[in-house]
């Protein structure tokens, strides 16, 4: 029996009624499998040689709920562009239940596109392919980057049309979180100044993400963990370029996993104010703004809290100010952490900063590619004549300046250089999923029913770190003509 393959468990289920609707998924009219994660399901106790074309369609469209679904939307509030919306929801999702993994921790099996909910407003519940293909590759991407991130398990196509600005072939994303419970999931129940669902919801958050956390002082623990691990997390993005593009609080995961991938985009030239959402003119999500945006959001999560910190406002509030202080300070050395070690610092000095900062500053007058740029820094350590930095920048007397200041910094490490550019190259990658590469992978299977470039691009960004000859087109930045400057949410 099919219905019996996944064996779900259900706890957000058990939680009071006002959390969720309880809806099904509507079914599709010919769905079809289009990609299914092999190691991502052996990862979820899901046998891979149980799933075929046939089944696997109708489970990632919904078609065919498992017996053990106990299907819901959940909802939310947000904050989106700095503005308040009491109510959004799942209004294209629906959470199927939760499969406890082969390590052992509880992950949610959710359908995106899966048709209306009470929380759709005017949306039709659906999404085009194009965004489902764009979340798979970018969501799995950062995985093999090491940063983390909702999963992606199947792409179905729908058989259906969706209606946007033309009419576009429909697709289904099966994603694996390890919750979807999100800062807008507390902000809806502070809204309602129902604090007795806020209580359940930030206990429910504590024994599934934060077991570890203080039993006596568990709001201020819970709060100062979810700083930490986002202050992480932005630190991350920053070091590979990741621009999220959308870091509304509805879209700020309480487990620390990157979320929603609507309009996000690696940056290739190294831009600080790189925007490449179409509808962010003001730049508020831009590349050098995500720190500070998040410790935004993060203050938004703290207000929902001051009702369980303390029965005292005065003392509530000064316990939340408190932790968003650690912010800051957390945020920096994450992401001096990462950027000393994408230069190839292992020990800690001062002039550490200046180093990449000016570093930074070369890449930016010089229009330099970000990715690339650190990943030949590795050949330079080797050879102070690097054709790479010799042909691209333009100042390089500037640049030999910097490299000699750089060199004199690793002779501190006391590590022989082949061993320092070994393990830079563990940290600097060669391949990410650069825009242009991305959209020509959904055009041709959006347009062209060809699932060969989207293919190709996966197995590349599934092992980011080792540069392989066959491969270099998938390394380089964009030629102009090839350059997609602008990212599209296509909900
Ligand atoms: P997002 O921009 O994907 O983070 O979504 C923001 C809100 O809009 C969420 O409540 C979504 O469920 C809702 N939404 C986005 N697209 C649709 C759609 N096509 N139909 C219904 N609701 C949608
Ligand atoms: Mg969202």
């Amino acid at each position: 029996m099919i219905e019996d393959f996944f064996n779900l468990t259900n706890s957000y289920a058990m939680l009071p009624d006002i959390f969720y609707q309880k809806i099904s998924p509507e079914p599709v009219k010919n769905p079809k499998l289009i990609k299914f994660n092999k190691s991502l399901s052996k990862e979820l106790n899901i046998d891979p040689k149980k799933i075929n074309e046939e089944n696997g369609s109708l489970f990632f469209s919904g078609n065919v709920l498992p017996k053990s679904s106990k299907p819901l939307a959940m909802a939310y509030a947000g904050h989106q562009f700095g503005n308040f919306v009491p109510q959004l929801g799942d209004g294209r999702a629906v959470l199927l239940g939760e499969l406890i993994a082969k390590n052992g921790d509880r992950y949610d099996v959710q359908l995106k596109g899966s048709g209306k909910t009470i929380f759709s407003r005017n949306g039709d519940g659906r999404s085009p392919l194009g965004p489902v293909i764009r979340e798979y590759l970018l969501s799995e991407s950062l995985h093999y980057l090491g940063i983390k991130s909702t999963r992606s398990l199947a792409i179905v196509a729908t058989g259906e049309d969706v209606f946007r600005e033309t009419k576009l072939p429909g697709g289904i994303l099966t994603r694996i979180a390890s919750s979807h419970v999100r800062i807008g999931t507390f902000e809806f129940f502070l809204f309602k100044n129902d604090i007795k669902s806020l209580k359940i919801l930030a206990d429910y958050t504590i024994k599934r993400h934060f077991r570890k956390i203080s039993k006596k002082t568990p709001y201020k623990s819970l709060l100062k963990e979810v700083i930490k691990s986002q202050a992480d997390l932005i630190a991350k993005w920053m070091s590979v370029g990741f621009i999220h593009g959308v870091m509304n609080t509805d879209n700020t995961a309480i487990c620390g996993e990157t979320i929603d991938f609507g309009p996000c985009a690696f940056m290739d030239y190294y831009n600080p104010r790189q925007v490449y959402s179409f509808i962010d003119e003001g730049g508020r999500y831009s590349y050098i703004n995500q720190g500070k945006i998040m410790l935004w959001n993060l203050s938004k999560f703290a207000e929902t809290l001051l009702p369980l910190l303390s029965s005292n406002l005065e003392e509530a509030k000064k316990e939340a100010i408190d932790c968003l202080e650690l912010f800051p300070n957390y945020f920096e050395e994450k992401w001096l952490s990462s950027m000393r070690k994408k230069m190839g610092f292992l020990k800690k000095f001062k002039e550490d900063v200046n180093i990449i900062s000016e570093f930074l500053e070369i890449l930016k007058s010089e229009k330099m590619d970000f990715t690339q740029s650190f990943r030949k820094l590795s050949e330079l350590i080797k050879n102070r004549e690097n054709k790479y930095f010799q042909k691209n920048i333009k100042n390089i007397s500037k640049f030999n300046s910097w490299s000699s200041k750089w060199s004199q910094r690793l002779s501190k490490e006391n590590l022989k250089l082949s061993e320092i550019s070994f393990q830079m190259n563990k940290i600097n990658p060669v391949y990410i999923p650069r825009n242009h590469l991305v959209e020509k992978a959904i055009e041709n299977a959006v347009f062209k029913n060809n699932f060969v470039v989207m293919n190709k691009l996966l197995e590349v960004i599934q092992d980011p770190f080792t540069e392989k000859s066959s491969m270099t087109k998938y390394s380089l930045s964009p030629k102009k003509k090839e350059i997609v400057p602008y990212t599209f949410c296509g909900t």
